[in-house]
């Protein structure tokens, strides 16, 4: 038994002092019924919405995204690009975990279970992720085994092992491919350990998160994960 307040904190849409500001404007409905009373105690089967969508605990839902390019992790974007979520049809309220930026496609998953989301994506938590990139120069031997040992980036964080494999070199276009596996999320983890030799990733995909791979779905698809594939990710 939980005030609603902490019940919507919990879920990961607000903090528990813009949770009481959402009541008091009337976004929070009961059972179908806008909420007027600050210190309701959550019953077992209650049915919370917050602007119309549901938080309910008991209805968790997991989806699995090839994210395409040209997207935003974010609920709304200042330049009204289009976000992940537009492409999902559910009600439930949904946040990424961790984020890719707009220009990165691949696995990414949506959830309404905020504690898996930030359980997940933090930096702490050493799910390895795998990405396949392009740059724009062809690094040389001792410049991949400081991206495999670590590397200082700009903000002076020296980033933990990475493992890499050489997918493509081409002299005549001066590119080369990578899959490149890291345990962290940093900002623009990749695109700085890239920036660190002088060069650019033209092109970056996320093949894989824990084990799961999107290998099954185009992009911009999405499915809904198994039990037991979101039991392996925890
Ligand atoms: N690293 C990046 O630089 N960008 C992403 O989207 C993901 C990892």
């Amino acid at each position: 038994m939980e005030r609603i307040q902490k019940v919507i904190a919990a879920s990961g849409v607000a903090s528990r002092r813009k949770a009481e500001e959402m009541i008091k404007q009337g976004r929070v409905k009961v059972n179908g019924v806008v909420l007027k009373e600050m210190g309701y105690i959550v019953k077992r089967g209650d049915a919370i919405q917050v602007d119309g969508k549901s938080i309910t605990k008991e209805n968790k839902v997991y989806y699995v995204m090839n994210k395409p390019k040209k997207t935003m992790c974010t609920n709304s974007d200042e330049f009204d690009r289009p976000t992940v979520f537009s492409l999902v049809d559910s009600n439930e309220r949904l946040f990424s975990v961790g984020r890719l930026d707009y220009d990165t496609s691949g696995v990414l998953i949506l959830t309404n279970d905020g504690n898996f989301a930030n359980t997940l994506a933090h930096p702490r938590y050493h799910l390895p992720k795998t990405y396949n990139l392009t740059l724009n120069g062809i690094l040389t031997p001792p410049q991949l085994m400081e991206l495999k040992s670590g590397i200082v980036l700009d903000d002076g964080h020296k980033t933990l092992p990475a493992k890499y494999k050489v997918t493509e070199k081409d002299h005549k276009k001066n590119q080369m491919s990578l899959d490149l596996t890291i345990v962290e999320g940093r900002n623009r983890q990749i695109k700085r350990m890239i920036e660190h030799f002088g060069y650019h990733v033209t092109r970056l995909h996320r093949k894989q998160l824990g084990n799961l791979k999107v290998d099954d779905l185009r992009q911009g698809e999405y499915r809904i994960l198994k039990p037991y594939e979101v039991k392996k990710l925890k």
